[in-house]
């Protein structure tokens, strides 16, 4: 299961109302979603750059990934987000070439995807998600 193109790029911020208006200037574009997904301990902001998107990501929680996250590395790139037609071919493919998994299975993620997660231990410390539309 090859993928299509990046689909997006998580950028972790301590602030979304800080950070909002500033890749709105600087990608000259709106943020047309903001969206809270409760299990994952995040809200998320959304721009489109060309076919590829740009989501930020601020903690609702202290204990929380991307609190986690920035406590350790600061704020920064996050994740990168794959496009590929099938999450769950893709995570079953990875895993077959040796990946280690976060996710065996897809769940829902923000902005209508289906997503899955693999460990960044194998994969030059980079967070990798396959995504897909429903
Ligand atoms: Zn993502």
């Amino acid at each position: 299961m090859k993928p299509t193109h990046i689909e997006h790029i998580g950028i972790a911020v301590k602030n979304l109302e800080v950070s909002i208006p500033l890749f709105e200037k600087l990608l000259g574009t709106v943020c047309y979603s903001i969206e809270e997904v409760a299990d994952q301990f995040v809200k998320t902001a959304f721009f489109r750059v060309g076919q590829t998107k740009i989501e930020l990501l601020e903690s609702t929680d202290p204990n929380g990934v991307i609190s986690t996250f920035i406590d350790k590395r600061g704020e920064g790139i996050h994740h990168i987000a794959f496009a590929t037609d099938n999450v769950d071919q893709a995570l079953l493919d990875a895993k077959e070439n040796g990946f280690r998994l976060i996710d065996r299975v897809s769940r829902k993620g923000a902005d209508g995807m289906n997503i899955g997660f693999l460990n960044p231990r194998n994969t030059n410390g980079i967070l990798v998600e396959f995504c897909s539309k429903d």
